[in-house]
């Protein structure tokens, strides 16, 4: 016997998660200093000015632990979002929060429904708990939402054992999304005691008119919890800091399972501060569309088949040659993100960066088309 026989099956069964290259890997690799990472969905203005200044600041103060209950940040989300500060839950990214939410909610003969090609987190966090998971069918390619969540499957999926469902609004890694009305729809449908998890990663990058916060509804269902990050838009994915709104028992619950310090004192003052500049909020948002516009045009022009994107990323099928080309880049200096481990072979997920960034790519992607 050794001590690895001792350790949990759904441990034992977890496929590790396979994270976008880093930068400095690829440019140690290549010996180049100027490697581009199209990969990780992160913001490629980087992040405000304003959050330099409150990081610094907060640099003099690492002696002390952070402030466990995240006061000022949770009084100044919990005004812009028109909630009250006892339905937010904090945490070390919003995976942190969604393992939270199974942690809270899920256990071996429990089960819990999310789509197929959703994000790769829920099957993490449902896997570890001991949890079932039962994954739903997703739209065919030629829908309007290809590969996008089919809600009247995963409907079709709930029973007695249904503890959580989580939907991701818009999903990565295809970019589609979910309207108001069906999303509402399905949500009346789901009996109450199931937890429905809407996670709204790249809410601030989208501009459908009938695209919904799952917020306007948390009064009318209290099984409802939205999550939200500062990784994507804000640009501070390295310091780990997302939150969770839900109702207040919600919250209380989440709260007694999350570990007292999950966010650090720098992402705090961080997240805090990054609220104050609209101006670098509107700057990334007109950068993604312009983004969204120049790749879908070329990709188009090509006869290259992508999934319409509403997030800041575009997910592009290069068919049989997927591998081939991301290779390629590779050896370029620029990265993007395989979705083998999604199964998608056949797609590529591009991350919006900057026009310079986007023409480079297209120069290094031209003679490989
Ligand atoms: C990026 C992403 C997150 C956010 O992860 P963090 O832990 O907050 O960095 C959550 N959900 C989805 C669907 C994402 O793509």
């Amino acid at each position: 016997m050794s001590v690895i026989d001792s350790a949990l099956a759904q441990v034992k069964l977890l496929q590790p998660y396979t994270p976008g290259k880093p930068v400095e890997e690829l440019e140690r690799e290549l010996g180049i200093s100027n490697a581009i990472k199209l990969a990780s969905n992160e913001n490629p203005l980087g992040f405000s000015d304003t959050v330099k200044i409150a990081i610094k600041q907060a640099s003099q103060k690492i002696e002390l632990y952070p402030d466990a209950n995240a006061y000022y940040l949770k009084q100044k989300l919990a005004k812009r979002l028109g909630i009250q500060s006892d339905q937010l839950t904090v945490g070390n990214g919003s995976n942190d929060v969604l393992d939270l939410i199974a942690r809270t909610f899920l256990e071996r003969g429990t089960e819990a429904i999310y789509s197929e090609f959703a994000f790769l987190v829920y099957a993490l966090v449902v896997q570890a708990s001991g949890a079932t998971a039962r994954i739903a069918k997703a739209m065919p390619l030629d829908h309007a939402q290809p590969y996008g969540h089919d809600l009247a499957a995963m409907l079709e999926l709930i029973n007695e054992r249904t503890r959580v469902i989580f939907i991701a609004n818009p999903n990565n890694p295809t970019g589609t999304w979910l309207s108001g009305t069906e999303l509402k729809r399905f949500i009346d449908q789901v009996p109450t005691q199931v937890a429905i998890v809407i996670d709204e990663a790249y809410f601030e990058y989208v501009e459908e008119n009938d695209y919904p916060s799952a917020l306007h509804w948390l009064d009318d269902y209290p099984n409802l919890v939205v999550t939200r990050t500062f990784s994507k838009i804000y640009g501070l994915a390295g310091l780990r800091i997302g939150y969770a709104i839900s109702s207040n028992p919600v919250c209380d619950l989440l709260n007694r399972v999350r570990q007292p310090f999950n966010a650090n004192s720098l992402a705090l003052a961080a997240a805090v501060s990054s609220m104050d500049d609209e101006d670098f909020l509107q700057r990334s948002r007109a950068n993604n569309i312009r983004g969204l516009k120049q790749l879908g045009d070329y990709f188009t022009s090509k006869n290259i088949r992508y999934i319409p994107s509403v997030a800041n990323f575009l997910t592009v099928n290069f068919g049989k040659r997927s591998d081939e080309i991301y290779q390629s880049l590779l050896r370029q200096g620029l990265i993007v993100r395989p979705l083998a481990n999604y199964n998608m072979p056949e797609f590529l997920r591009i991350t919006i960066g900057t026009e310079q960034q986007l023409q480079v790519l297209l120069e290094k992607l031209e003679p490989l088309l």
